[in-house]
């Protein structure tokens, strides 16, 4: 259920049973009843100040919070038994494992932090890798990391979003880091793939016609393009540009009109795309920024170097 921040929250259950033993007192003096043992369960911290906590109203132990009412329901409903999480966005998760994790060492809610964290990562893989990162989850990190691939990153029109505000600088380099290097992986592979076609190519798109010359020049221009392409955004899928204009310049002649529209375009998903596809899995995410040159030659299966 969502709360503004101008009404007046009341705590739902469990959160409003007068027959518990302790009082959560939110920082804009919201009551939430719990049982001691609970959040002594929880964590130490929890432990710590529950041991504190002095009679007040009704002669209820109860410990002052920091957090504001709505972030303290929220926190709370993420782990307390009989309650279910409330997540409307990616900053507020952000904010929940925070003050669960760093500030109060609710360690138990790593899981199931991780598994909604997970939930954002099409969306938004930026913010995940950064809110990953930040709590040491490197599984869910890389896979963010990859995902990110399909964004230009390091474009001027990249809006980045508010969740690195959180992390290291070293934290948001290794994201760059990985994200530069994936993308010369791509483009070297394109450059490789110009300098010395396979065989199958020259079967496919050989053309000896006035217009176009040895394997042919359509073909090239575009693998050289995407290489390009793939340098700024590495996973990208939607050269649907490239392909037209492609398939504009091999209609020129019926050779290469014929060979474009039967293997072109399956070229580009069955051989081309798996090419760059391997050649970024062998790139490696390096979350203490390490770059290329600074892997210690005692590890080097870190990252390995593209074959070229
Ligand atoms: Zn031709």
């Amino acid at each position: 259920m969502s709360v503004s921040t101008t009404e007046k929250l009341v705590p739902r259950p469990p959160f409003s049973e007068s027959t518990t033993d302790l009082i959560l007192r939110s920082s804009d003096g919201i009551d939430f009843h719990v049982y001691r043992v609970v959040l002594c369960l929880a964590s130490s911290v929890f432990r710590d100040m529950v041991g504190l906590a002095q009679p007040e109203d009704e002669n209820m132990p109860t410990v002052r919070m920091a957090e504001s009412g709505v972030v303290l329901d929220r926190i709370l409903r993420f782990w307390y038994p009989g309650s279910e999480p409330v997540v409307e966005n990616l900053g507020q998760l952000r904010e929940i494992l925070e003050l669960l994790i760093d500030k109060y060492d609710v360690k138990a809610v790593v899981p199931v932090g991780k598994q909604f964290l997970r939930g954002y990562i099409e969306s938004q893989p930026v913010g995940v890798f950064a809110v990953a990162a930040r709590h040491g989850w490197e599984d869910l990190a890389f896979s963010a990391a990859q995902e990110s691939l399909r964004l230009p990153l390091r474009s001027s029109s990249y809006r980045p979003p508010d969740e690195l505000k959180y992390v290291s600088g070293i934290i948001h380099h290794s994201l760059i880091q990985y994200h530069y290097r994936c993308g010369e992986a791509a483009r070297k592979a394109c450059v490789c793939f110009i300098q010395s076609p396979p065989n199958w190519a020259y079967k496919l798109f050989d053309c000896t016609c006035t217009t176009h010359s040895d394997v042919t020049v359509w073909f090239f221009d575009y693998v050289h393009s995407f290489g390009d392409l793939v340098a700024l955004t590495p996973s990208d899928r939607n050269a649907h540009d490239l392909m037209a204009k492609a398939l504009k310049e091999a209609t020129k002649c019926k050779t290469c009109s014929g060979a474009a529209h039967d293997g072109f375009p399956s070229f580009v998903s069955i051989k081309l795309l798996p090419l760059l596809a391997a050649k970024i899995a062998e790139v490696n995410l390096n979350l203490n920024g390490l770059g290329e040159n600074d892997v210690p030659r005692s590890a080097p299966a870190r990252i390995r170097k593209p074959r070229f």
